[in-house]
């Protein structure tokens, strides 16, 4: 099963175009063009999880702050629907790597997501809650594990993604 979720396409961008058409001219755009439920490819599970304010510039910081601050970490957030999907996302809508036909860092990007979706078991279209979202990363994802998982993202070593990974499993 893991290995049949890593070889999977996950460059492939059925309905992607959505996303990359959504991408705001402003910050404040971010918030009105959030579609239900969130579209999240495999990687961006564990990047919401620690996200803490940083991103590549003020609109994809303003859009993830939406998604991540907005509707994940509020109240009811572990209620929030999620649809995984291979490509462009919910996150990369502003992204400024996020031009034309395909990412600019699309080799790096997909190989992420190759590793997070065998991690994970999450496969395109499958539909999850955040809350069960969490569940899973706390029973599939170790602490220490992103170091592998991760490999390439410039954000691993200021290592905030780890910190939010263990205190999920001091919650348990
Ligand atoms: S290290 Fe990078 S890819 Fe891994 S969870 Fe953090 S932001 Fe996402």
């Amino acid at each position: 099963m893991t290995e049949r979720i890593a070889s999977l396409d996950w460059g492939a961008t059925p309905g992607a175009d959505d996303d990359r058409r959504a991408a705001p001219d402003a910050p404040s755009a971010a918030r009105t063009r959030i579609e239900r439920p969130l579209r999240f490819r495999p990687h961006h599970f564990l990047c919401s999880l620690g996200f803490a304010g940083a991103g590549y510039d003020d609109n994809f910081t303003v859009n993830m702050e939406e998604i991540v601050m907005g509707l994940l970490r509020a109240h009811d957030g572990d209620g929030v629907e999620i649809e995984v999907v291979a490509g462009a996302d919910a996150i990369c809508a502003p992204c400024p790597n996020n031009l034309g036909p395909d990412c600019t860092k699309s080799a790096k990007v997909n190989a992420l997501d190759a590793r997070h979706a065998a991690a994970l078991a999450l496969v395109p279209g499958e539909r999850l809650s955040w809350g069960a979202a969490k569940a899973r990363i706390r029973e599939q994802v170790q602490p220490g594990d992103l170091t592998q998982l991760c490999a390439g993202c410039e954000w691993l070593e200021l290592g905030l993604c780890e910190a939010a990974l263990a205190q999920l499993h001091r919650k348990t």
